[in-house]
């Protein structure tokens, strides 16, 4: 019989979520010993009871009857020294450190599975599969909505009525971006497949640099004047 499917947890970055990323993860399992193949015996004898038949003939009045060999549990052998390496038990935990690989485009929620990583059952058949749980946590820059990012972006008050060049802050490093004069606070620009890649497809989705004007907080009396000149320009 197919042992049970495991799962397990994981918290990843968004950057790795962007990128891909391949983490270990130890997991401990329920193996067949290998010092003793899973019989337990260092070494073992031949039944006596048996004679290593594994089972025992009786009779009970006309019928003969096969039972099996309660003195070596049908085994034919019994054990006069266990095993050292599993204390008898046939079966060792052995802990493995094995490569996961999570391909761009994670999300919260989404699984990786990996055949036959799962848990075994005693009696053999093969093991089930293990399933990794992903988490993407919160990034304090970005902000993700489905594969599409959003980031805020500060400007300038001049930048902002001037125009001017901005640096925008991206998963893939920061580029440079030409700001219109006359922005206004708000104003969504889009750098198309700048966003996460779709776990299938690959296709990346897109950033939206949201502008946000800064305003000074201490201005000279010289600025002052300049801001109530400016003023005017919004009574035209
Ligand atoms: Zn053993
Ligand atoms: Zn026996």
């Amino acid at each position: 019989m197919r042992g049970p499917d495991l799962s397990t947890k994981f918290t990843i970055s968004l950057e790795e979520a962007f990128n891909g990323v391949t983490k270990p993860i130890t997991l401990s399992r329920e193996v067949v010993c290998r010092s003793c193949q899973g019989t337990g015996a260092e070494a073992s004898t031949t039944c006596s009871s048996c004679k290593g038949a594994g089972s025992v003939k009786q009779s009970r009045g006309i019928f003969r009857m096969s039972q099996p060999c309660t003195t070596c549990q049908g085994l034919g052998r019994v054990i006069t020294k266990a095993c050292k390496t599993c204390g008898g038990r046939g079966n060792t935990i052995s802990a493995e450190t094995i490569k996961v690989k999570i391909p761009p485009g994670a999300d919260t929620g989404s699984r990786v599975r990996l055949k036959g990583m799962g848990g075994t059952r005693s009696g053999g058949g093969p093991a089930g599969d293990l399933f990794i749980e992903l988490t993407v946590r919160p990034h304090p820059v970005f902000k993700r909505e489905g594969n599409n990012i959003y980031v805020d972006v500060p400007v300038t008050f001049t930048d902002a009525v001037l125009g001017g060049k901005i640096k925008v802050p991206t998963l893939s490093g920061d580029v440079t971006m030409t700001l219109p004069p006359g922005t206004d606070s708000g104003k969504k620009f889009k750098l198309k497949g700048k966003g996460i890649p779709n776990r299938k497809t690959g296709v990346r989705g897109d950033e939206f640099a949201v502008i946000k004007i800064l305003v000074p907080k201490n201005v000279s009396s010289k600025a002052k004047e300049a801001l109530e000149e400016i003023d005017k320009a919004y009574k035209r």
